[in-house]
């Protein structure tokens, strides 16, 4: 006997087809049995390893491997359950940020009420610096495109990367999405998505409806996966080529991005939370 398609294939997307002894994603995976047929090893996903067929050659045959091939093919159908991203098809070993440290940017002449700084490690620390640096700015009016009237509610976004990646964007603020950003990362909701700049302009240049995707687009969406909340900013060109940055936030710095936005919504006048359009 020999293990079902339906086991074969099973195996192989848990293993993200990957050998779960060399993680060598180029490698063909192939199932193995880890107790081998010939000793009565059942035909069962228990008894079925996804190894690739150097591994399988090396290390496959040997009885005193079986318990570590068990133990690396356990461990590693838990990192692929933990970082495969179905949503955006996130591939398997990139480790997306985890942003777990934050402190206040101070006002400037264009951002009076200053912002918040979101980083994966301590801005300071020589040792380990941080990888993703994610400005967020409250601003009552954009910061590209400024020819528009003045009493609108933008939040600039500046993501760095070390060393020298940088996207730039900018969402509008309206109560309902701050209402709902703020609910989700004080730990309700689904999630939220703002958007730049589109749908106004659009609008102001009275565009034809089949006009409307030859405009940029920027946005912030937030969502829950894998028990953690997600942070992804983004652009998209007329052509609908796009660039994102991607993080993981902890919940310490969703609360304190909570308490920032509902900060500047107070200390400009105007309460957001309280006022329906
Ligand atoms: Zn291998």
């Amino acid at each position: 006997m020999s293990f079902s398609e339906a086991i074969k294939e099973k195996v192989k997307i848990r293993a993200d087809f990957t050998c779960c002894w060399c993680n060598d994603h180029k490698q063909k995976v192939e199932v193995h049995h880890i107790i081998p047929e010939a000793a009565s090893g059942p035909d069962d996903e228990d008894n079925a390893a996804p190894l690739c067929s150097n591994c399988h050659t090396l290390y496959g045959g040997n009885p005193d491997l079986r318990k570590e091939i068990r133990a690396r093919r356990d461990h590693w159908y838990d990192i692929c359950l933990s970082k495969l991203n179905p949503q955006h098809n996130w591939p398997i070993g990139l480790d997306v940020p985890l942003l777990k440290s934050f402190r206040p940017i101070a006002p400037q002449e264009i951002f009076p009420l200053g912002g918040i700084l979101l980083t994966d490690e301590l801005v300071d620390n020589k040792e380990k610096p941080p990888i993703l640096y994610l400005a967020i700015n409250f601003k009552t009016s954009r910061y590209f495109w400024p020819n528009v009237p003045q009493n609108e509610k933008w939040l600039y976004l500046e993501a760095n990367m070390r060393p020298a990646f940088n996207l730039r964007i900018q969402v509008e603020v309206h109560d309902t999405a701050v209402k709902e950003v703020m609910r989700f990362l004080n730990g309700d909701g689904e999630g939220w998505t703002l958007f730049g700049a589109l749908p106004i302009i659009a609008e102001r240049l009275s565009l034809p409806e089949d006009r409307l995707d030859l405009h940029a687009r920027d946005q912030l969406e937030l969502w829950r996966e894998n028990d953690e909340r997600r942070i992804m900013i983004s652009t998209f060109t007329s052509t609908n080529a796009g660039m994102s940055i991607h993080a993981r936030l902890s919940n310490e710095v969703a609360k304190a991005l909570a308490d920032y936005l509902a900060g500047t919504s107070f200390i400009s006048g105007v309460d957001l939370l309280s006022t329906e359009k």
